[in-house]
């Protein structure tokens, strides 16, 4: 039986990050994954000379001293063909039919406000100050017992969109503001500040998106574990946790293979993760419930166009478009049509002018597609085909353009999540977190078996920044964080 200091359940950003960072404290690890692409949310699909990315489109603060930067160097992904996003204006955000551009730097982003809505000037001044405290305060996060107004524990404490109406008295300053993060879930009952800050702020501070895709990122994270001697395998989907004398002992892959491991750490949903332990003592019911009752946040639908050739001009930002007047929703009024889109360009690999392909993303419910969890058939093409219809109707508001240009659409609904990376009912980012039920809804990566741990984007704050910066908490629980500050300092 091959046997392994630590097994990594799935190979998504959460998975290769902790192998990165325990191969380079020493560690024999092995990463499992259960598709035959590694990457997860970063995957990557080729339809011919168009690369489609999945779940990954841009990051924020990749410059020296800002939120990500210190985290990929580490990981060394800090050469990988980054392209800033355009300074005058990475997102665009259409609302009753106006644009407002987002710039990036805090100053530049709160004097372009300021010209669109001057006569909240002072409060703007004030939002984009505290925004970057709370990057500068980042690190904080990582030090257990800091506590002051810009740590991870007091902001989650914090409902965003209390802080929104408190600082501002114009509801469309605070619709606009909001507007480039509307996939993320704006749910006014529940979203921490937390999540709502950290990742305006990183964009704020510089937006980036990656010629080639995400499955780069994947890809460089894979060889750099593989030339520190981990492994890194594909169809291997972990079926079982086998227990022996109250730890994991080993895993069972694609119900046939045995893989033993002293430690294992899961980047799968809790619950998921859970459910491939047999009962025992060792496992309080109530934390199986726990889990399996909580909320996810809601999926995502992308409509993926390939387009004529040098019909659509590149666009170096992207455009999130209202049909509706607010972004913030209670989290079941998003089942009611196509309100919003987020319109991502592919970064030209030829250097061309044009683009080959844009991803409108929009958010769509379990609900909407669970009548074919089970098996899909004509009706379910003919959803999809409609859902897509409805999205470019919808952005050929800004680009009218658009719909004589298409060649082709694809389309990916929380349905194919689900499959793909075994996400919970194909929410995109995992374990909603609710700023009143913060220690019910935020996870720690310790489970009640002292040598199996979670990461990835259920238990903190989703996406890139969010996973690597748990990948990091998750480890500590191995190695101590003291020892991995100092890593991440020295680079
Ligand atoms: C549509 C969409 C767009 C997004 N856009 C952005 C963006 O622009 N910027 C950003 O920062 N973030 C974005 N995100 C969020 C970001 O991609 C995720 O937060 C992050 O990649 C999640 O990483 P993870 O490792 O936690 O999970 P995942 O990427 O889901 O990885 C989990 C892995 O585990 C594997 N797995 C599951 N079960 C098993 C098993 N039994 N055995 C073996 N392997 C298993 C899965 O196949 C998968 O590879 C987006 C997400 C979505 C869905």
């Amino acid at each position: 039986m091959a046997k392994y200091d630590v097994i990594i359940i799935g190979s998504g950003l959460g998975g290769l990050e902790c192998g990165y960072i325990l191969s380079r404290k020493g560690f024999h690890v092995c990463v499992l994954e259960q598709n035959s692409q590694i990457g997860g949310c970063l995957q990557t699909f080729r339809r011919g000379k168009a690369s489609f990315d999945t779940g990954f489109h841009y990051v924020g603060g990749l410059e020296e001293g800002q939120s990500l930067h210190s985290l990929f160097r580490y990981f060394d992904l800090l050469d990988l063909p980054w392209q800033k996003m355009d300074e005058d204006g990475f997102s665009e955000v259409i609302i009753q039919g106006k644009s407002y551009l987002f710039p990036s730097g805090h100053e530049r982003f709160a004097d372009k406000m300021s010209e669109y809505f001057p006569h909240q000037r002072k409060q703007i001044a004030d939002y984009t100050a505290f925004l970057k405290k709370v990057g500068e305060n980042m690190m904080n996060s990582f030090v257990p017992g800091v506590k002051n107004d810009f740590t991870a524990s007091t902001l989650l404490e914090r409902s965003a969109y209390g802080f929104l109406q408190n600082g501002f008295d114009d509801p469309l300053l605070i619709n606009v503001l909001s507007g480039a993060s509307f996939t993320m879930e704006l749910c006014a009952e529940k979203l921490p500040l937390y999540v709502f800050a950290q990742i305006n702020n990183s964009f704020i501070q510089s937006a980036w998106r990656l010629k080639g895709g995400g499955s780069l990122i994947a890809e460089k994270l894979a060889g750099s574990i593989r030339s520190m001697g981990g492994e890194v395998r594909t169809n291997a989907k972990v079926t079982r946790l086998n227990e022996h004398n109250s730890l994991i002992s080993s895993v069972c892959v694609n119900n046939e293979e045995e893989v033993a491991g002293k430690y294992v750490i899961s980047s799968m949903h809790p619950a998921l993760t859970l459910s491939l332990i047999p009962d025992t003592p060792n496992i309080r019911k109530i934390y199986r419930i726990r889990m399996e009752n909580m909320a996810n946040t809601h999926g995502l639908f992308t409509a993926h166009l390939q387009l004529k050739q040098n019909t659509i001009p590149y666009l170096n930002r992207n455009i999130n478009i209202f049909n509706g007047t607010s972004p913030w929703n209670d989290v079941d009024e998003r089942c009611s049509g196509t309100t919003a889109a987020l319109v991502s360009f592919q970064t030209p690999e030829s250097g061309s002018a044009y683009t080959s392909n844009i991803d409108i993303l929009t958010p769509m419910l379990w609900q909407e597609v669970s009548p074919w969890a089970n098996g899909r058939g004509t009706e379910y093409s003919a959803f999809k085909a409609q859902k897509a219809d409805e999205c470019v109707d919808l952005v050929s508001k800004r680009l009218p353009q658009l719909k004589e240009n298409i060649e082709r659409i694809y389309t990916s609904t929380p349905l194919t999540y689900r499959d793909y990376t075994g996400t919970y009912e194909g929410s995109a980012y995992g374990i909603r977190k609710d700023y009143s039920h913060l220690f019910y809804t935020l996870l720690s990566p310790q489970t009640q078996i002292s040598n199996l741990w979670l990461t990835g984007q259920n238990l903190n704050l989703h996406g890139v920044l969010g996973v690597s910066m748990t990948s990091f908490f998750t480890c500590a629980k191995l190695v101590g964080m003291e020892s991995l500050i100092k890593d991440l300092e020295s680079g």
